[in-house]
């Protein structure tokens, strides 16, 4: 776990939303919407990894998506801010044809690289191909640019000629990892990058992400539901849950002092980064809401161990403990009851 040093921010995210209409109504559903995403801010700064972290389908992949404009957002703003310029730039308000430029600087690395890669293609195509297209270097250059990328992620040359299913794991996610590098990126979404793999991989995938963000000054918003791999990589924590965030706090803050009963069931249910590990000894109870009908007041209510009477009713408002610490829960100190 490291330190939180002050650092202007590269991605300011606020009021984000993605909202699915339903297209079938079911049980009433006409001009209803699924609420992937529903109102979340935050931050992440220079050579910083915010993680954001939640059950399967709490939103925080729709979340990634949305920021880069993968998917098109339904309300809020992405503010980027270029390095050596003193303004951000909104990323919502650009035409696409503004937005394509930019799009080198602003990566995404996906779960699993076996869809991601194309199977057709080799290693050394999957990672010239940007390079060729955005013409950041041309006929041999390409090449020895596609090499050293190689290197960079610790893979050695001969591997250029290899198709995906001829990789493992592990070396076709540093394909992928090398493939975003190639057009010089600010910001990396790591979208769950390691939770295909082995264990024993996790760990050396993660430290090159580590040492990737040291050498080139890397800003990372790291998507993860396991919080064992989050404790490995993250600066500060955001914990989503139906669409929301509900913890925010630095990687310290929310590992030794989780005060939203949603991020102490995850601390829980934490498996160790180790080979042959279980996981941890209180699974979380019950399962996440349906996100086309959550529960009223606090969403969280009919799984919270210490939920009251006023939980069912009242959406709690947020408690700011610390500077850049945030918890909704109406027990929290200092929590509103609105
Ligand atoms: Fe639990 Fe109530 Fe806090 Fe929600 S607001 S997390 S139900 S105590």
């Amino acid at each position: 776990m490291r330190e939180e040093p002050a650092r202007p921010a590269r991605i300011e995210v606020r009021d984000l939303k993605k909202h699915f209409p339903i297209q079938r109504p079911l049980q009433g559903g006409r001009g209803r919407a699924v609420k992937a995403v529903d109102g979340v801010s935050f931050e992440v700064g220079e050579r910083e990894t915010l993680a954001l972290v939640g059950e399967s389908g709490c939103g925080k992949t729709t979340t990634g998506r949305t920021i880069l404009r993968l998917s098109e957002p339904s309300g809020g703003s992405v503010r980027y801010l270029r390095p050596g310029e003193g303004e951000p730039i909104d990323l919502f308000a650009l035409p696409e044809r503004e937005m394509r430029p930019l799009r080198k600087e602003l990566q995404i690395v996906f779960q699993d690289p076996l869809a991601s890669l194309d199977p057709r293609a080799t290693a050394g195509d999957a990672i010239g191909e940007g390079i060729a297209i955005h013409r950041l270097a041309h006929g041999r250059g390409i090449e020895e640019r596609v090499v050293e990328l190689l290197g960079r992620v610790g893979l050695s040359p001969e591997k250029r000629e290899r198709f995906p299913h001829e990789l493992s794991g592990g070396e076709r996610q540093r394909v992928a990892i090398a493939r975003a590098l190639a057009l010089g990126p600010r910001f990396l979404v790591l979208d769950e990058p390691v939770s295909a793999l082995d264990v024993s991989v996790q760990v050396q995938v993660l430290n090159l992400l580590e040492d990737l963000q040291a050498e080139l000054g890397l800003s990372y918003l790291f998507i993860a539901h396991d919080l064992a791999v989050v404790r490995y990589l993250a600066d500060r924590v955001a914990v989503m849950y139906c669409g929301r965030i509900v913890e925010t706090g630095t990687a310290e803050e929310i590992f030794e002092d989780a005060r939203h009963p949603y991020t102490q069931a995850l601390l829980a249910a934490m498996p160790k980064l180790e080979p042959g590990s279980s996981r941890g000894s209180a699974p979380l109870p019950g399962e996440p809401p349906s996100p086309v009908d959550p529960p009223g007041g606090c969403p969280f209510h009919p799984r919270c161990p210490v939920a009251e009477a006023r939980c069912r009713e009242v959406v709690p408002s947020e408690a700011r403990p610390g500077p850049r610490r945030g918890v909704v829960c109406h027990l929290a100190a200092g929590s509103g009851t609105s």
